[in-house]
């Protein structure tokens, strides 16, 4: 048995290795974030039972650190200095030849530089010793940095161990490996649709939501921030020869950490300079930000030559882009509602060229900042994209103004329901409280179907529009009452994509408890908070009746997010809502009560169960039989390898003894599927 567990345990970190390469590494995850947390925690669950087997690579080591108080200091081995900029291609040739001046090289010898994007990001150190991560280090005064090393291990791209690809690398005694940690674009996005949703202030761009992220005390909120690293650089080693930097990146890349992809050899300053043209035009394409590139000298040797100023290597430069603006005008401030009712004002603009792509928006982020900056209709303005993906307004010339321009009042009724908006406590955001705000149904049907709460595939926002203004569909029960005939009449509905429509809502009825509750769209609650209250209640009703103090006894539950919960529920809104869902055939109890572990007794294994069990109906133990990995048949053969029986079983029970199958009383079944 105990062989067995020590197996499956191995087994487990092996699958969710290979699915952290496959998410962060070849950017082409094949389970979604939910099924990778379910391995995760199966793992934990195991490795609870038996500590024996933990070990401190596992990848349940890079959550669950208790919060800090405050960052403990580090020095840094060899000080993290600062790049100096260049900004031209003439400044970039005189570093080459100031570099040829100082190393007694002759002025028409070339120089082979090694050429990669500058991330915009946070700057970090790893320090591995005997291949196991030791800690981690952020940048600070460059002399000495803060230890966040419980932050940088929930970082999945981030080797726990050092494994070399091939056997001719040894592990050193000492790696010290830098690199950037940024937040690709469309997690920045996420997150600030979360602080939206929360009504906190958004994020002014990835690099500041990424130091923010790593830069918190409790690392299982950084967790959940999906930070990620390129390396770009080796610090102190030992136990390893480097001669150049090509060959550090290489070594980064054998131990299995994210080199850049877009790194490029050049043979001389001029090769160097038509690859930062080249992509100060392509930086657009990228899906995480970056400011320019960096220009490093490739022999090591040349590094210890050249050696350093007080502020930065000599052998190192980076080259800035210029930063994207452009004058454009206000034509209108529109105001957005979000699913909570949140309202965003946003400028239209006279469509303007701006790196690379016709910009015809900018958030104005809330009202607070378009009366701080003094935006008004009419403005001419100066956009930027530095930093940011959306474009924003940086400033008003005020010059220009005409005396034609409209200040911008800030709405005091909901511009879709009319109805009184108002400022929470403490937040900067205005929002419309009308339950029935169709704009908010809009918002809010969107996200009950999105992939981390129901999952309907095909109810995308177009869709939705159309359904809500035809009045088939006026909150997001009504979904489980849509016919098919309803569908086709809609526009670009054909048949078989209305009857794929009404199979994903069919099937979206049997999903587990925690995917209903993120699915409300309950304030402040998201998927994970979701699978907290899942995890302590195992009914919708159950949840729906508990109390501030009983949510707030809840680890991970806070006021904020018990206050919410109790709001929600006591709304005669919601109320009607649930009750139409439930009567719409919508699962409201969480399907399986145990851990879903994988059980080993039964994985694999094939069941038939017959009379009644006490604890369980039939389909209850059914569904829990294959969520630990056993199959279920509908009739006892030789193929059967347990028969469960409850009361008066009748003649599968007869059949299974004729056969010789093992049969289980509902004590064994039970004793079964603990997994102990
Ligand atoms: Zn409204």
């Amino acid at each position: 048995m105990t062989p067995a567990i020590k197996e499956k345990i191995e087994h487990l970190r092996n699958t969710i290795r290979y699915h952290d390469r496959r998410y962060y590494v070849e950017n082409n995850p094949e389970i979604t974030d939910y099924e990778y947390d379910k391995l995760i925690k199966e793992l934990e669950h195991l490795e609870k039972l038996h500590p024996e087997y933990t070990t401190p690579d596992s990848p349940t080591k890079r959550v669950g650190e208790e919060p800090l108080t405050q960052f403990p200091t580090v020095e840094h081995r060899i000080p993290m200095l600062s790049i100096d900029n260049t900004y031209s291609d003439a400044e970039l040739r005189e570093f080459d030849q100031r570099i040829k001046r100082m190393a007694g090289i002759d002025a028409g010898r070339d120089i082979e530089y090694v050429v990669e994007l500058k991330i915009d990001g946070v700057a970090i150190t790893l320090w591995y010793e005997d291949g196991l991560f030791a800690r981690g280090a952020t940048r600070g005064d460059g002399f000495k940095g803060d230890d966040v090393t419980a932050n940088l291990k929930t970082i999945r791209q981030i080797s726990l161990k050092l494994e070399p690809a091939h056997k001719k690398y040894k592990i050193p005694r000492v790696l010290e490996i830098r690199g950037e940690i940024y937040l690709p674009n469309k997690e920045f996005q996420r997150l600030n649709e979360e602080k939206e949703e929360a009504g906190e202030p958004q994020f002014a761009n990835p690099r500041n939501a990424a130091a923010g992220s790593l830069k918190l005390l409790d690392p299982r909120i950084t967790a959940r921030r999906r930070l990620h690293i390129f390396a770009y650089a080796v610090g102190f080693y030992e136990g390893v020869q480097l001669k150049t930097h090509m060959g550090c990146l290489e070594l980064i890349k054998e131990f299995g950490l994210p080199v850049n992809p877009n790194i490029r050899l050049c043979k001389n300053i001029g090769d160097v300079i038509r690859y930062c043209d080249e992509w100060d035009k392509r930086r657009g394409e990228l899906d995480y930000m970056v400011d320019g590139m960096v220009v490093k000298i490739n022999t090591l040797a040349l590094h210890e030559q050249l050696g350093a100023t007080s502020k930065s290597p000599r052998w190192v430069i980076s080259y800035k882009f210029h930063p994207e603006q452009a004058v454009t005008k206000i034509e209108e401030i529109v105001v957005q509602i979000g699913k909570t009712g949140t309202l965003t004002p946003v400028a239209n603009l006279t469509p303007v060229l701006l790196a690379g792509t016709t910009v015809s928006r900018a958030t104005l982020h809330n009202f607070d900042e378009v009366s701080k900056k003094d935006i008004r209709v009419g403005d001419h303005v100066i956009v930027q994209k530095a930093g940011e993906i959306i474009p924003q307004v940086v400033y008003v010339l005020k010059e220009k103004r005409i005396g034609t321009e409209k200040p911008f009042v800030a709405p005091t009724f909901c511009p879709q329901c009319k109805e009184k908006v108002s400022r929470d406590n403490e937040e900067v955001y205005l929002r419309c409280h009308n339950p029935l705000c169709i704009a908010q149904a809009k918002r809010r049907i969107q996200y009950f179907a999105i992939r981390d709460a129901m999952d309907i595939e095909g109810l995308g926002p177009a869709l939705i529009e159309q359904l809500v203004d035809k009045g088939f569909v006026k909150d997001y029960s009504d979904i489980y009452y849509l016919k098919y005939e309803d569908l086709v009449t809609l526009e670009r509905m054909g048949e078989k994509s209305s009857q794929n429509l009404i199979h994903a809502i069919e099937e979206s009825k049997h999903r587990d408890l925690d995917r209903l509750i993120c699915a409300l769209g309950i304030m402040n609650v998201g998927s994970h908070t979701a699978e907290v209250l899942a995890e302590r209640f195992d009914t919708l009703d159950k949840l729906a009746s508990a109390t501030q103090e009983e949510l707030e006894g809840i680890y991970e539950i806070g006021p904020v997010v018990a206050k919410s919960t109790v709001e929600f529920f006591q709304n005669k809104h919601t109320q009607v809502i649930i009750k139409k869902l439930k009567a719409g055939g919508v699962n409201t109890s969480k399907l399986v009560t145990q851990i879903l572990a994988k059980n080993l007794k039964v994985s694999g294994k094939t069941f038939v169960v017959t009379g009644t069990l006490q604890k369980y109906s039939r389909k209850e133990a059914e569904t829990l039989i294959k969520s630990l990995g056993g199959r279920i048949l509908s009739s006892v053969s030789k193929k059967t390898d347990y028969l469960v029986v409850g009361e008066d079983p009748g003649s599968k029970l007869d059949k299974a003894k004729e056969l010789n199958v093992h049969v289980l009383d509902e004590n064994d079944f039970k004793e079964m599927i603990s997994c102990k």
